[in-house]
This record gives structure tokens, C-alpha cells and sequence, in this order.
């Protein structure tokens, strides 16, 4: 057997430059303790400060002189030590999407620290009912009345809980511990976890498939048992019964004891989506999100190790929950870009997920009603096996889908945000008492520029996406950094009325409440959100019927149910349609799809009305005819002909500094390097482009530039990155930051 002589270590500091490992010692006593992913201490630096640090890999080799190497200092008490196969995934994550092996330790540790188990207090009575009595009239006697309080009740229970004691009885603890001393009573400690959610699961719930949705159980359940892992991708309409199909495929992979990850949207974690689970899998199911404390996280995580739970649902982060033996992964609304983390590292839940089941021999099921571009061009090339979901099961016809053309309406005299159509149906509906639902597909980015009268919208002549309007009158692309003033008249038709789209959802609900003065408007929207709890009351208060329209941003879209809306206006589909990025059309298509999921799920027939001032844009037509295949056909032309990802992928290498030229010199000096290397491997299919300013170029202080690579090759990707790091590496007086983003759905 080898000696565990050396460790080697990652230090617990986020900066590229001691991103690599150090070689430690480790001590005669440590040898038995000290294994792969152990969390220890270690002298470091010059000063020998202590610091924490994850154990990577123990030899029997020194990489120096041992005379000089330094030695662990012990193990470290608080930290939580990650798993060989969380070690696996660290690795992946820093690899594929080049992030620094402490940011993706950290990632995949989805708790940090140790947190003490929650415990639980009895008090129990150690004498006979005649002793306790006997105390009781000496106490009464005495007038000793929180003793008599409590003497009184123990005369009743044997057992006590400690809460009920101290609380409703009011009893001061130091009565309670003479009352032990005199061996009255003893305190019994249980640990328990602490468990976020209380639901009343009740009756189990299951119903019987219908032939697709069986079709789709018995096919990956048969690869299941013939140990065949692969992924799959179901297509099907809000409402066709994905999630009963992978409520089946749940079960029956538990079934098999294997145990099964469920990754929704933060956003679309409702308590109708919980309960559906609670009800088929009961104690064996939990729930990972954002609003569990510290110390409700670790417990799951807990639970999940020791396999006492089978189910976990949660967003992206719920991918990290340490299962041992993990069978299945399902990815609900697997287009939602919440799905690719925004801080390094940049991963995606889907090629995570993928990794993930190949480590554990795991199935991945996805399942959206549109997919994303890059699921669906792998089903079409096979990658993935499709099945598609054609009935909606919820009864409630399609909605009826008509188009706005706002040019029109203006032309025609009406300068109202409303058209005319939409007020005749909102007056209608109003005085039906049926409710309405405005929705305002804003992002919040800096706005764009476009023609009322026309239609026309500023684009980068070189890049395809739309200008972006910045400080002093100019537009801005956000790729390559192209500029120009700011237009005073429709360079297509020369009417002044070009500008920006400027209208929130604040002004909107002003002119709501003017237009229809009796109407109930709520409003949702960031603002409206902010306090904890006030999305579920505005939801809650919207279902009650309390108000008659509800206006808001995307959070409106997601997944509610309310039967008695029967009119669904997108204000101005041109605000997604417009964003400076490339997957505007594809988030576009999936916002008018879902939004015209939303009315009419009750008897009645819902109406949608699309405003817009490009009613001839594919994704605004094939949204209106929820026609998902053509819309395919159409945007893949696009990425296509423009080299965007999935036909090419797209590298985003950010410079950050608080010395703007230091972070600019930086940048430019490795778009030299990656230029370079494009000349002199005489490659042609790929480009680098900038370095440009960042769209938003300083935050806090600290300026931002990006250069963005495009490759068909995602392996060529790497090379560019490697290359980055390399000069980065051998630069040691800039001070400049770098963070690589693969396949970005944001724009920096
Ligand atoms: P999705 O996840 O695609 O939106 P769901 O699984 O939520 O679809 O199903 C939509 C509705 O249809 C739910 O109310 C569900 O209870 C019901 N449903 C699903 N499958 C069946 C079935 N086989 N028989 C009857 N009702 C079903
Ligand atoms: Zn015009
Ligand atoms: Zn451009």
C-alpha cells in the first residue's frame, strides 16, 4: 500500500492566482483521517496564516523539498468535506466552464457549514401520581405558585413537552432545575430535522395515463432496467400531463430504489406543484430552495446521504443534493434561463445534469412545452429521444389568438398604450365580472429604439441584435460595441416618432386605473414583490377574485391557474422582441406561448390579444398559432446564417478591474492572443470580436469589458480559454479579474 504522505490542497480563497493546489504534509496522526475532500487547515502564505482548504488528491510523491513543505494544521470543524463525486462534478464545473476550483467546491457543496441538529425537549416525571401530589399540597401550602402550576399539570401528564412548560405555564427555569435535583422530573433530548414544509399531503393521488403518457413510462423505465442512460426530451403543451408522467417515472425509479432529483424553477415552485408530490411520495419527498435557512438546507442534505428521503425538488442548486444512489433526473421547463447560473461558476443545469447521470448511471428526463433551441436540435440529431405530448388533459379550450398592429393604431388617431380592440374586450370582460391578466414582457435592460409609425427597430449592422440607447444620445451594440447617434427621424420612413420604449409597469397601472375607473387592478412586478410573501398574496387576493385585472411582468406567466381569466393582453410584445441579445425571438416565442396558456383554463374560451409594432415577426405569428416546429425551423435559420449558439457556440471572457486601463489593456492584449492563434492554426469558421465595452460597464467601481469568441467547436473554446489563462497567469503586475461564460443568456 502507498504511504499517505502529501496532500495536495485548494485554499479557500476566491482569486484566480492561487487557483491551483499547494502540497501539505500530513501529520502522523492526521494519516487515518485525512482522505480525498477532507476539509482542513493549513498554515498559508508568507505570514503562515491559518486557512481553510479542501483536500484534492494524497500521494506518496513530494513535488518539493520536503524540508520546506509545510504541514496540516488540523481538520477543519466547521466546514461540511465534499463527497468524491461532488469532487467529480467540482472538477467538471471548472473545467467546462472555467471558473477557479474553490468557486466550484463551493458550488457543489450545497451547504457550506456544519449546522447543529434542531432538538426537541420532553419533561418527564419520575414519580408516582401520590408523590406528586403530595408535593402539590406542600406548594400550595407555600404559596409557591409557578411550582404549583406546574406540580398540577404533572399530576395529569407524565410527559411534558419542554416548550409548553416554559411557554404557556409560564414556569422560570430555575424551578425546573430544582425539580431535577430533587430527581422530580428529567429532561429528555431527541434531535430531529427540521423539515420546511408542512403540507397535509392527504389522500394519495394518482391517475390512470393516457396512452402517450404511458408510452413515454414503460419506454424509459425498460432502458431503466436494462441499465441504458440516456436523455429525454418531452414536448408537450402546459396542461398535456408532463408532470404526471414524471410523477410515474418518479415512482417507479424509486420503486427500483434508486432515488430521483426534480429541478422546477424557483419561479414555478408553487404550492400546488408541492403538494402533487407530497401527495404521491409523502416523508419520502423534500424541498430545497431559497427561503429554507441554513440550517433546513444542511438537514435535507442530511436526509438525502442517509437515504431517508427519495425526492428532492428544488431549482438549479437542487442538482448538488448528495444522493448515493441516484436513478433519475427530470428537468421541468427546461428552457427557462434561471437554469444557468449568473456567478462563476456559469453552469447550466442541463449539461450538469448530463454529466451527472453518466457519473451515477442515471436517466435525465426534460420536459418543456418549448423547448430550448439547443434540446431540441439534439433530439432532432438524436442525441436525445424525443416524445411529444399532443392533448391538453385540463379540459379548457385554446385560447383565440389575434395580433395587434399598433403602426395602425397609430395612423388611425389612437396614441393610447391601449388599442381599441383591447379596451372593447377588457370593457366586455368587465362587465361580465370575468378577470383579465396585462402582461408587460419587460426585462429591464437599457431600452431600445424603434419606429411607431413603421415598425422600424436600430440594429448593429454587424451583429443582427438591437441598438441599445446609453447616456448622451447614442446607441450602443452590446457584442461588438458598434456606435452611432441617435436618429432624429425613421431613417427607413422619416417619421419623427422614433424612440424609446420607456413605459413601466407603474405608469401602465396609472393609466389603467384612468381609463377604467371602477375596474380592481393589482400590480406584480419587482417592486410589488420585494417583502416576503406578497407574490403568494398577490396571487392569493388575484384567485379571490378581490381584484379584476392583474398587471405584470413575466412572474404573471408562470404556471397559475386561474379559471375565471378569459383575457390575456401582452401589452408590447416588441419589449422582449427587442432585447440586445440573441435569444430574444426564442424568449419572445416562449412568453406569448405561455401567456396565451394562461387564459381560459376554466369552462369558458379565453382570448389573447398581442400588441405589437411588428405584427409580421415569426415569433409573434407562430407564438399566435402555437405552432412550435415552424418557429424552430425559423430561429435555427437565424442562428444559423448569424453563428449563434446552438449552430455555433459563444464564449464571453469578461475583464474586470478597478483600474479601467488595466482591465482594458488586459483584454485587448488577449484578443491579440486569441487572434493570433486563430491566424496561425489558419482557421477561418470562428471569430473573436472586441474587446468592447461591457452593456453595463462599471459596477461599483469596478469596469468591465468582453470579448466574445465564436466556434462551431466547443473544444476550440476551451483552447481560448486555456490560452486566457495562460497570459493571465504570467502577468503579474495587472490587476485585472477574468471570468469565461460558455454558451451566455445574458449579455455582458
Ligand atoms: P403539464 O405538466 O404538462 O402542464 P399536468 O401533468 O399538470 O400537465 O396535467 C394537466 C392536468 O391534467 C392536471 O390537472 C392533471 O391532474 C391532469 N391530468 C394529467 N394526466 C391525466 C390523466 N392521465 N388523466 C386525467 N387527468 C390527467
Ligand atoms: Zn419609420
Ligand atoms: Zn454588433
Amino acid at each position: 500500500m502507498k504511504e499517505k504522505k502529501y496532500a495536495d490542497v485548494i485554499i479557500d480563497i476566491s482569486h484566480e492566482k492561487v487557483d491551483r493546489t499547494f502540497q501539505y504534509k500530513i501529520p502522523e496522526a492526521l494519516r487515518e483521517t485525512v482522505l480525498v475532500g477532507t476539509s482542513v487547515m493549513v498554515p498559508f502564505g508568507r505570514g503562515n496564516r491559518l486557512s481553510a482548504g479542501y483536500v484534492v488528491e494524497i500521494t506518496d510523491q513530494a513535488e518539493f523539498d520536503e524540508e520546506k513543505m509545510k504541514e496540516i494544521y488540523s481538520l477543519s470543524k466547521q466546514k461540511v468535506s465534499p463527497s468524491e463525486d461532488a469532487l467529480k462534478l467540482a472538477v467538471f464545473l471548472k473545467e467546462t466552464y472555467g471558473s477557479t476550483m474553490i468557486a466550484a467546491l463551493k458550488t457543489v457543496l450545497p451547504v457550506k457549514r456544519e449546522v447543529k441538529a434542531k432538538e426537541k425537549k420532553t419533561i418527564v416525571r419520575q414519580m408516582t401520581g401520590e408523590e406528586i401530589r403530595s408535593l402539590l399540597a406542600e406548594s400550595i401550602r407555600k404559596h409557591q405558585t409557578g411550582k404549583t402550576r406546574f406540580l398540577a399539570a404533572l399530576t395529569e401528564e407524565k410527559k411534558l413537552p419542554y416548550e409548553l412548560v416554559t411557554g404557556k405555564l409560564h414556569i422560570a427555569p430555575s424551578t425546573i432545575k430544582s425539580l431535577i435535583s430533587q430527581q422530580v422530573i428529567t429532561v429528555e433530548t431527541e434531535s430531529y430535522y427540521r423539515n420546511p414544509v408542512r403540507l397535509e399531503a392527504g389522500r394519495r393521488e394518482e391517475k390512470k395515463l393516457s396512452n402517450e403518457q404511458q408510452a413515454i413510462v414503460d419506454t424509459v423505465i425498460a432502458d431503466r432496467d436494462a441499465e441504458i442512460c440516456k436523455t429525454y426530451l418531452i414536448h408537450g403543451i402546459t396542461g398535456s400531463g408532463k408532470t404526471e408522467v414524471y410523477l410515474s417515472l418518479i415512482e417507479e425509479t424509486v420503486k427500483r430504489g434508486r432515488q430521483c432529483i426534480m429541478l422546477i424553477p424557483e419561479i414555478a415552485l408553487t404550492y400546488q406543484t408541492l403538494l402533487r408530490f407530497y401527495k404521491r411520495f409523502g416523508d419520502r419527498v423534500s424541498v430545497l430552495n431559497s427561503s429554507l435557512s441554513e440550517g433546513e438546507r444542511y438537514d435535507q442534505c442530511e436526509r438525502a446521504r442517509k437515504g431517508e428521503i427519495d425526492v428532492i425538488i428544488g431549482p438549479r442548486s437542487a442538482l448538488f443534493v448528495p444522493f448515493e444512489k441516484l436513478g433519475m433526473i427530470v428537468i421541468d421547463e427546461e428552457h427557462e434561463p434561471s437554469y444557468k447560473s449568473e456567478t462563476m461558476p456559469r453552469y447550466h443545469a442541463r449539461e450538469t445534469a448530463e454529466y451527472l447521470a453518466s457519473l451515477k448511471g442515471a436517466s435525465l428526463v426534460l420536459g418543456s412545452a418549448t423547448p430550448s433551441l439547443e434540446a431540441y436540435s439534439r433530439a432532432k440529431k438524436g442525441e436525445y429521444e424525443l416524445f411529444t405530448l399532443t392533448r391538453r388533459l385540463t379540459g379548457g379550450r385554446l385560447a383565440d389568438v389575434s395580433v395587434v398592429d399598433l403602426r395602425k393604431e397609430l395612423k388611425e388617431g389612437n396614441r393610447s398604450i391601449f388599442s381599441r380592440k383591447l379596451q372593447e374586450l377588457i370593457e366586455d370582460r368587465l362587465s361580465r365580472k370575468e378577470q383579465i391578466m396585462l402582461f408587460l414582457n419587460r426585462r429591464g435592460y437599457a431600452g431600445f429604439v424603434s419606429c411607431r409609425s413603421c415598425g422600424l427597430v436600430m440594429k448593429c449592422p454587424h451583429c443582427d441584435v438591437s441598438l441599445s440607447q446609453h447616456r448622451g444620445g447614442k446607441l450602443v451594440c452590446h457584442y461588438c460595441g458598434y456606435e452611432m447617434q441617435e436618429p432624429k427621424k425613421c431613417p427607413s420612413c422619416g417619421s419623427p416618432y422614433i424612440l424609446g420604449f420607456k413605459a413601466g409597469t407603474q405608469q401602465i397601472e396609472d393609466q389603467i386605473r384612468k381609463r377604467f375607473p371602477g375596474a380592481g387592478v393589482l400590480r406584480m412586478d419587482a417592486d410589488t414583490t420585494r417583502r416576503k410573501g406578497s407574490y403568494e398574496e398577490i396571487l392569493s387576493s388575484f384567485a379571490g377574485e378581490e381584484a379584476d385585472i392583474l398587471l405584470g411582468t413575466q412572474m404573471i406567466v408562470k404556471g397559475h391557474d386561474f379559471p375565471k381569466v378569459t383575457l390575456m393582453g401582452v401589452l408590447a410584445a416588441d419589449l422582449s422582441l427587442n432585447d440586445s441579445d440573441y435569444h430574444c425571438g426564442e424568449r419572445t416565442f416562449q412568453l406569448l406561448t405561455q401567456a396565451a396558456g394562461r387564459a381560459g383554463r376554466g369552462v369558458r374560451k379565453g382570448e389573447v390579444v398581442i400588441q405589437t409594432y411588428q405584427p409580421d415577426h415569426y415569433s409573434i405569428t407562430l407564438a399566435a398559432n402555437q405552432d412550435y416546429e415552424a418557429f424552430y425551423e425559423e430561429e435555427m435559420g437565424y442562428r444559423e446564417l448569424m453563428g449563434y449558439p446552438p449552430a455555433e457556440h459563444l464564449l464571453a471572457i469578461l475583464f474586470t478591474s478597478k483600474e479601467e486601463g488595466q482591465a482594458l489593456s488586459a483584454a485587448e492584449e488577449t484578443g491579440r492572443i486569441l487572434r493570433n492563434y486563430q491566424e496561425e492554426s489558419g482557421r477561418s469558421d470562428g471569430s473573436v470580436i472586441g474587446p468592447s465595452k461591457a452593456a453595463v460597464s462599471k459596477i461599483n467601481d469596478i469596469y468591465r469589458f468582453v470579448i466574445y469568441c465564436k466556434e462551431k467547436d466547443y473544444q476550440k473554446l476551451l483552447i481560448y480559454k486555456e490560452l486566457t489563462e495562460n497570459y493571465r497567469k504570467n502577468l503579474p503586475g495587472n490587476s485585472a479579474f477574468v471570468q469565461f461564460d460558455f454558451d451566455p443568456v445574458n449579455i455582458y
